[in-house]
């Protein structure tokens, strides 16, 4: 419990990898940036097809654009 407490505040003050959630998206405002990991605790996966049959019919749907990478300022999303 302590762990995951530790972890949960890592994640949430930003680039601390969480090693469960392995991401190449970088352009995100929720990854680790230093190594191919997501930062949050959590992620909600989602779809954008009616039937998917294909990795690329699947979305990570806490993704957020990073100011840096897109220039955009609404950032935040519920995961
Ligand atoms: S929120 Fe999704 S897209 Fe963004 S770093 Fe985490 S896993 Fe990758």
């Amino acid at each position: 419990m302590e762990k995951r407490n530790q972890n949960e505040k890592t994640a949430m003050s930003g680039r601390e990898p969480n090693r469960a959630i392995a991401c190449t998206v970088s352009e995100c405002a929720h990854h680790a940036k230093s190594c191919d990991f997501c930062a949050l605790d959590r992620i909600r996966v989602g779809t954008h097809e009616p039937h998917p049959t294909e990795t690329r019919c699947v979305d990570c749907e806490s993704f957020a654009c990073d100011p840096a990478s897109c220039g955009r300022t609404d950032t935040t999303r519920e995961i």
